[in-house]
């Protein structure tokens, strides 16, 4: 550790078993929290806990286990409910993650309300995840998509945004934080923008959701989806957060059981809300896990670890970037932590992989973000993503590690 390493970033990382583990013979310095997060003992137990104790199908026994993993399954939403802030357990919607919760707003919401000539608006720094729905959608529909544009740092431009919000605009889709540069959004702005002209908002909270605390009453954001495995819950959970008038007039997605009230032939009667998005046999246990998650991290607290998440990235900004030949990409004044570069003597697959023989786990290619890179003139960047468990000293293992790889391809 470095001396100036906090006595809680040792505590928390005892939380974590995966941190002891060793790559190459040396002790894993875990870069790629972007990607996925590690979990913590917590997690890992109250889905084990669950199967050995509690698991049964839910909403269907009268038996004593299915009544028991409802109730899990129920408090679990009730977790992420009070997580949020949304103003009822119905508003949550337990899918498979943020793709699938972007997907049903695009099926659902954008095929029942929207038509040819309409238009989305999402910016230029989508994941693919937030980009590839909408389009399924314009084919299927004929509705445009528009783009806002980003300036050098990495910042969407408040001016142009306002300039695309037109008579014909239908949905603001928009990451909260991205995935690819780091930037947080000034969501609040654009949200109050688009309700102006009544137009509803989706964000994209994959990458926000454990980096900076989220209200989406306070927000007014009209959906918000994250997934899981991003605040260290499990993978194969996620979350749909919608406003109750807006889903109410929503059709299914899926269909199939546990969203229907009753069928015959003839007709299907949908179940209430939320239930109705909720088709087949959920991800009971993924429930569980993510509830224990959002315990984990609330009983540290957001701002913490916020704090803690700034100060890992200030350290690592100062040093990586003071290292020749590296250009960082994203250097918005809003960050959460995450450093993309790229190397002028190294394609970042070399950076990688040079990287991963000295334990050292980041993430090389475009991130599932191919028009940001474009809009960069890279193919790819070198990301360092870190997350409540990161230190300052592996922040210096990563400026060691990146001297080495310009020793390995100038010697
Ligand atoms: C990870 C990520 C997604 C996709 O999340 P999945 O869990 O793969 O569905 C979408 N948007 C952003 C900003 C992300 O970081």
């Amino acid at each position: 550790m470095n001396m100036r390493d906090t006595q809680d970033v040792v505590r928390w990382r005892t939380d974590f078993p995966i941190l002891e583990s060793h790559v190459h013979e040396r002790p894993l310095v875990y870069l790629d929290n972007a990607a996925t997060t590690q979990k913590p003992y917590d997690v890992i137990e109250a889905e084990a806990r669950y199967y050995r104790h509690d698991n049964a199908n839910v909403h269907r026994g009268v038996h004593t286990l299915s009544q028991r993993a409802t109730e899990d399954y129920e408090a679990a939403r009730g977790k992420v409910q009070r997580f949020i802030n949304a103003a009822s357990p119905s508003e949550i919607i337990f899918l498979r993650g943020t793709t699938e919760a972007i997907n049903l707003v695009a099926q659902s919401y954008g095929r029942s309300r929207l038509r040819e000539g309409d238009e989305i608006v999402i910016s230029a720094m989508e994941h693919h995840s937030n980009i590839v729905p909408w389009q399924m959608l314009c084919q299927q529909t004929g509705v445009r998509l528009k783009v806002i544009p980003i300036n050098d740092a990495g910042e969407i431009q408040l001016d142009a945004y306002q300039r695309l919000l037109g008579p014909r605009t239908r949905l603001v889709a928009v990451s909260h934080v991205s995935n690819a540069l780091g930037t947080v959004n000034p969501v609040q702005t654009m949200i109050e923008l688009a309700h102006e002209i009544d137009v509803p908002v989706l964000l994209d909270g994959a990458q926000a959701i454990a980096h900076v605390p989220v209200d989406v009453q306070a927000l007014d954001c009209d959906f918000y989806a994250f997934s899981g495995h991003k605040i260290y819950g499990p993978m194969g959970i996620g979350v749909l957060y919608g406003k109750t008038e807006l889903l109410n007039t929503m059709p299914p997605y899926q269909g199939g059981g546990d969203m229907i009230r009753s069928v015959t032939f003839e007709h299907t009667e949908y179940n209430v809300l939320p239930f109705k998005f909720e088709a087949g046999t959920p991800n009971v246990a993924g429930a569980v896990g993510l509830g224990a998650a959002l315990d984990y991290v609330g009983n540290i607290g957001m701002e913490t670890i916020m704090a803690h998440e700034q100060n890992v990235l200030e350290h690592a900004t100062s040093l990586v970037s003071s290292i020749p030949g590296i250009r960082l990409i994203g250097t918005a004044r809003e960050k959460t932590g995450i450093l993309s570069f790229v190397m002028h003597e190294a394609h970042a697959h070399d950076v990688g992989t040079i990287l991963d023989r000295q334990g050292i786990a980041i993430r090389s290619g475009h991130h599932c973000a191919m028009p940001i890179m474009d809009r960069y003139g890279v193919p790819a960047t070198a990301r360092a993503s870190f997350a409540l468990y990161n230190t300052r000293f592996e922040a210096e293992l990563l400026a060691a590690g990146l001297e080495k790889v310009i020793e390995l391809f100038n010697g």
